[in-house]
């Protein structure tokens, strides 16, 4: 293994869903849905895998279904307009797409100015394109994790080419609001910087409403915007994901993006377009769903003992254990299915500062109301 990918490891992922499994233990880890999304989009795909459409090599940018859906979604939701051709970039999930932008856009030596915690594949990637990680940690504050936009705009150097920015944020649960995404674009746009921008939780924003990046002012021509069906659909294993921005920023990926997957996905890309499509009410309907899944656990963590922040958007709930007279995040979720039959996730992965989320753990709650009780029960006999 190279030097680049050797202090990665195997992801945490991976470890705690084999944990998981192995103990036979209710998994609150890796964040996937139990149940899978709507009977009427699984049908599609499988309407799509027998008719034959996208059995062969789709089209490189996606089948133009999918591009046009993509685009319909973002004018629907927030207004954005994408030429379906030249501005939407169909990819394996949304991993493909962080992996083919930062390989697109960085140069050896540049530096990424990321949130922390981060979601594990960006530090991976930013190391595989050669490039340097400068971390600006969201840190708990009001009972929630905050971004101090001071800290970011002096994490900026004349070295550095993008910021990788995630909200809804996973782990944390943050979102960013319309001061902090201001602060973003005025400093993207003062330093003629280029922003990627995860938002795969964009339909699980609890309190208000999900607001691209894109949409702000000066951010449409520098912003490469991703997000994912996994999520939104709850069809994690399909893998189908998408870019929009502007045509060369898209070119841009698009060139990074034939060499790792050239396409994939072929018959989920129809059903992903039949997807995006679905009314207002699946949109609504979803969330409300996870919103009060949300408070049951976040009740749960709290009566076992454990420091809740409650979060604004994605289906996770970062959580403090140090009430529990516990330090160590890693060793705790090593012990935990041991202990009362549950996985969960240590924040401190997610850090270069491992010091900085030691003791913070995350838990997903995109699980069967059932599982939930049935978890909250065993962590309630953790002593
Ligand atoms: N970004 C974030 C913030 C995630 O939580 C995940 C995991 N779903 C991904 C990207 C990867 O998405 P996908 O499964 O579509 O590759
Ligand atoms: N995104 C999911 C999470 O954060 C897991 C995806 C993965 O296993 N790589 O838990």
């Amino acid at each position: 293994l190279n030097r680049r990918l050797a202090s990665f490891g195997t992801t945490i992922f991976a470890e705690m869903s084999a944990l998981a499994a192995r103990t036979g233990s209710i998994n609150l880890g890796q964040g996937f849905p139990d149940t899978d999304g709507p009977a009427q989009i699984a049908e599609a795909a499988s309407r799509a895998v027998l008719t034959g459409l996208g059995n062969q090599y789709p089209p490189g940018p996606g089948v133009p279904e999918l591009r046009a859906a993509v685009a319909r979604h973002q004018e629907r939701f927030y207004g954005l307009s994408w030429d379906p051709d030249a501005e939407v970039l169909v990819t394996a999930g949304a991993t493909e797409a962080i992996a083919a932008s930062l390989l697109a856009l960085l140069e050896p030596g540049d530096e990424v100015v990321a949130l922390e915690p981060y979601y594990d594949s960006y530090a991976a990637c930013i190391a595989m394109a050669g490039a340097a990680r400068v971390p600006v940690t969201l840190r708990p504050h009001g009972g929630a994790f905050a971004l101090d936009v001071d800290e970011l705009r002096a994490a900026v150097t004349p070295r550095t080419r993008l910021l990788l920015l995630n909200s809804p944020h996973n782990p944390t649960g943050t979102v960013l609001g319309p001061a902090e995404l201001a602060a973003v674009a005025e400093l993207a746009v003062e330093r003629d910087l280029l922003v990627v921008t995860d938002e795969v939780y964009e339909h699980l924003v609890f309190e208000g409403v999900h607001t691209p990046l894109a949409s702000l002012p000066g951010m449409r021509d520098r912003t490469v915007t991703i997000s994912s069906a996994g999520k939104t659909f709850s069809f994690t294993g399909w893998k189908v994901g998408w870019v929009t921005a502007v045509p060369e920023l898209v070119a841009a990926v698009r060139s990074a993006k034939q060499f790792l997957t050239f396409v994939s996905s072929g018959p989920f890309q129809y059903a992903v377009a039949e997807a995006l499509d679905l009314p207002d009410s699946y949109y609504a309907d979803f969330r409300a769903d996870l919103a009060a899944k949300r408070d049951l656990l976040a009740g749960g963590l709290a009566a076992a003992g454990f420091e809740v922040f409650r979060p604004q958007g994605t289906y996770f709930i970062t959580t403090d254990i140090t009430p529990l007279g516990e330090k160590d995040g890693l060793a705790f979720c090593r012990s935990l299915p041991e202990r009362c039959g549950v996985v969960a996730i240590p924040n401190q992965v997610f850090y270069d500062d491992r010091t900085a989320g030691a003791t913070h753990v995350r838990w997903a709650f995109c699980k069967r109301t059932v599982v939930l009780e049935e978890a909250v029960e065993r962590l309630g006999r953790l002593s």
